[in-house]
C-alpha cells in the first residue's frame, strides 16, 4: 500500500481561543478517508499553542516552552482521540527527537513501531518531543522533522497542509501579484537562504523551511505536496480524485509548466 505523511501546522490546528475544533474535525475527516486507500503517517504541530491557551507561560524561554509543549500535548491528543472516535479511527502517539533519526538502534526501533501500528490499522501521530531534546537536538520544526519520517518509513508522499494556497514565485503578504507555482522540480539556493517568514506566532517555520523539507524530499525521490490546511479542498482533489488544482507539487518526476 502507497505510504502518505501528512503534516499540519499550528496555524491550521488552533486559533486564539485553542483548538480550533471544526478545521481540526475536517483534518480528521480527510484523513479517515484517505487511510482507506494509503497507509497514512500524521504529524502534527501545535502543543505549544495548546498549552498556552492553558497556563500564558512565557514561550520564548525554553524551559517555560517545554513546560508549555507538555501542558499542550495532552490537550491536542485529546481533541484528536475525540474526533478520531467519531471516525471509528484508532490513534496512537509518537514522539520523536533528531537524536532517533541518527542512531541505526532508534531509528529501527521507530521504524518497527511505526510498520507494526500500521500493520494493526491504527493511526500513528507524531510530534517532536520538545521536553526530552535540547536545543541542539530539536529539528525546530514539524516541516523537517515530517520529512525525515517521510523518508525513514519509506513513504511516497508528504502532504504538508498550511496556512496557503502553495509556494507563489514572491511572498504573497508583500506581493499581491504573486503566482502560484503548481509544479516545482529544482529549488535554487536563494530561495533556501531567503529570511524566515512564519505567519503566526506559534509558527516555527515559514515557507522556508517548507522549502527545505521540499528539497530533502527530492533528493530521496519522493514528492511533496503544499496545500491548504483550512480549507481541504486542494488535498482531497489531488489525494482522492488525482486531480491537481490548486497546491505546489514539489517533484523531480514532474515537469515544470513554464
Ligand atoms: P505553518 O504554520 O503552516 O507551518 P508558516 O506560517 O510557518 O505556516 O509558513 C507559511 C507562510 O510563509 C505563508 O503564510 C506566507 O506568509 C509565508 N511565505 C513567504 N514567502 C512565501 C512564498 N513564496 N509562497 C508562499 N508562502 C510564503
Amino acid at each position: 500500500m502507497k505510504r502518505i505523511v501528512f503534516k499540519v501546522g499550528s496555524s491550521v490546528l488552533t486559533d486564539t481561543d485553542g483548538i480550533a475544533k471544526e478545521r481540526m474535525l475536517n483534518l480528521v475527516y480527510l484523513i479517515s478517508e484517505v487511510k482507506k486507500e494509503y497507509d497514512v503517517i500524521l504529524v502534527t504541530s501545535g502543543a505549544v499553542a495548546a498549552g498556552y491557551t492553558a497556563v500564558k507561560l512565557d514561550r520564548n524561554t525554553a524551559t517555560s516552552k517545554r513546560v508549555l509543549a507538555s501542558v499542550g500535548q495532552p490537550i491536542l491528543m485529546h481533541a484528536y482521540k475525540h474526533k478520531f472516535n467519531i471516525c471509528d479511527v484508532h490513534i496512537s502517539q509518537i514522539l520523536l527527537t533528531e537524536e532517533d533519526f541518527d542512531s541505526r538502534v532508534h531509528t529501527k526501533i521507530f521504524q518497527d513501531t511505526i510498520d507494526e501500528t500500521l500493520k494493526n490499522d491504527i493511526l500513528p501521530i507524531v510530534n517532536e518531543n520538545d521536553i526530552s531534546s535540547t536545543v541542539e537536538q530539536l529539528f525546530g520544526d514539524n516541516d523537517q522533522l515530517s520529512a525525515h519520517i517521510t523518508h525513514y518509513t519509506d513513504a511516497d508522499l508528504l502532504i504538508i497542509l498550511s496556512d496557503i494556497d502553495g509556494y507563489y514565485d514572491s511572498n504573497p503578504s508583500e506581493n499581491p501579484n504573486a503566482k502560484l507555482r503548481k509544479i516545482v522540480s529544482k529549488i535554487e539556493k536563494k530561495e533556501l537562504e531567503q529570511s524566515h517568514t512564519p505567519n503566526s506566532q506559534f509558527a516555527t517555520g515559514g515557507i522556508v523551511t517548507k522549502l527545505k523539507a521540499a528539497e530533502y524530499i527530492m533528493s530521496k525521490n519522493k514528492e511533496m505536496f503544499l496545500c491548504n490546511g483550512y480549507d481541504l479542498t486542494a488535498a482531497k482533489e489531488f489525494l482522492l480524485e488525482n486531480v491537481h488544482n490548486k497546491g505546489t507539487l514539489f517533484s523531480k518526476k514532474r515537469q515544470e509548466e513554464k
